[in-house]
């Protein structure tokens, strides 16, 4: 089989020694004569790599011991629901900062139990996608909570700094950027993420929250979603998607072994950094996100004759280069590079562009 690069959004690549050593014990884990999804979560041996894949993701973002770590079912739009009902009444007001189409979707959601308001939005700023941080003077401090997501998966918007909360607890999907970067995980108050982007397959949501959250569910709230039940029960009120949280597992230990998120973030930087002076080094190609939010795991690009969109796509697949295709909402091109994306996949797709352009610029 040839190599491929596969730069899907999510479901994701991951990474090849992971999926090498989930193969190699596929049908014989631990030498029980049977796959890890044929036995019992409440079984010795999954407890043990249930307890280890927690830690290890503790260790990897340093996470102060009065957070929870959750591992949910209802990916990340199941937190969408899971937020509002744990934390919120239904006369509580929301915060929301709405940097693209993942945050806009957290508001819709949110709407049905609370009343969202929307404290910020994207603009515009040189020509390009910008977001500007709200002003803490405009955070209302009896809010339940003020929810954000630093990257956006579709829109490839992204920011570094932290929203100014005040006494708020701030809430962020990081769906598509946990594990990417250290993380000061005290400054917030939940933090979780659907699986398939960043950490392994889909099915699974990490939830992270800290203590004094949690056993505030509406009476309503579904029990699989209610966080204080799923803290007492280690996750395992009900069955838990236990392939998932296995090869999430696997894939905590790839990072450790790979010298964690320091090491993860440089590696991005350098990713992040090929690609787009690529884009911006030519006419050819370009980026509508502004330097200060350009995503570092999902970059969204353009090509200035849109009618050779569909040759480029056949043309990259061809050369390995998977599912390049822009979110339908935007249009163009998008290449997620997430932590198992290595160097050579975006040095080969910087060469397919720049061979692309000598051909048909
Ligand atoms: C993919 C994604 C989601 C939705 O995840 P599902 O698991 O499909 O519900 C939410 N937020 C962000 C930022 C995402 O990238």
């Amino acid at each position: 089989m040839k190599e491929v690069f596969n730069f899907s959004a999510g479901p994701a690549m991951l990474p090849k020694e992971v999926m090498e050593k989930a193969q190699s014990e596929f049908t014989n884990w631990r030498d029980l004569g049977c796959s890890v999804m044929e036995v019992s979560h409440r079984g010795k041996d999954f407890i043990e790599i249930a307890a280890k894949a927690e830690q290890d993701l503790r260790d990897l973002l340093s996470i102060p011991s009065n957070y929870h770590v959750l591992f949910t079912h209802g990916g990340g739009r199941g937190q969408f629901a899971a937020v509002p009902l744990n934390l919120s009444n239904a006369n509580d007001t929301s915060l929301h900062l709405v940097s693209g189409s993942w945050s806009k979707g957290a508001v819709d959601e949110a709407n049905k139990y609370n009343h969202a308001k929307v404290v910020g939005e994207v603009s515009e700023k040189d020509g390009c996608h910008y977001v500007a941080q709200p002003q803490l003077s405009d955070i209302d401090q009896s809010a339940a909570y003020y929810h954000f997501c630093p990257n956006e998966t579709v829109d490839g918007i992204a920011f570094d700094w932290l929203p100014e909360s005040g006494k708020v607890p701030l809430v962020s999907d990081m769906s598509s950027t946990i594990l990417s970067q250290p993380l000061d995980v005290a400054k917030h108050g939940v933090i979780y993420a659907g699986a398939q982007k960043n950490i392994g397959p889909s099915g699974l949501s990490v939830v992270i929250i800290r203590e004094d959250l949690v056993g505030k569910a509406r009476k309503e709230t579904p029990s699989i979603f209610d966080y204080a039940l799923a803290a007492k029960s280690d996750s395992m009120y009900n069955t838990p998607p236990t392939f998932s949280w296995y090869l999430a597992g696997l894939v905590f230990e790839w990072l450790k072994d790979m010298g964690g998120v320091d090491a993860m973030a440089k590696r991005n930087a350098e990713k992040a950094a090929l690609l787009y002076s690529a884009i911006d080094s030519s006419d050819f190609y370009s980026s509508k996100v502004h330097p200060d939010n350009r995503s570092k795991m999902n970059v969204p690009f353009h090509l200035a004759n849109a009618e050779l969109d569909g040759l480029f796509l056949r043309q990259s697949q061809e050369a390995g280069l998977l599912a390049l295709k822009g979110h339908r909402s935007v249009g163009g091109m998008r290449a997620s590079i997430y932590n198992a994306m290595p160097v050579e996949g975006i040095v080969a797709l910087v060469e397919f562009m720049r061979e692309f352009e000598r051909v048909n610029g």
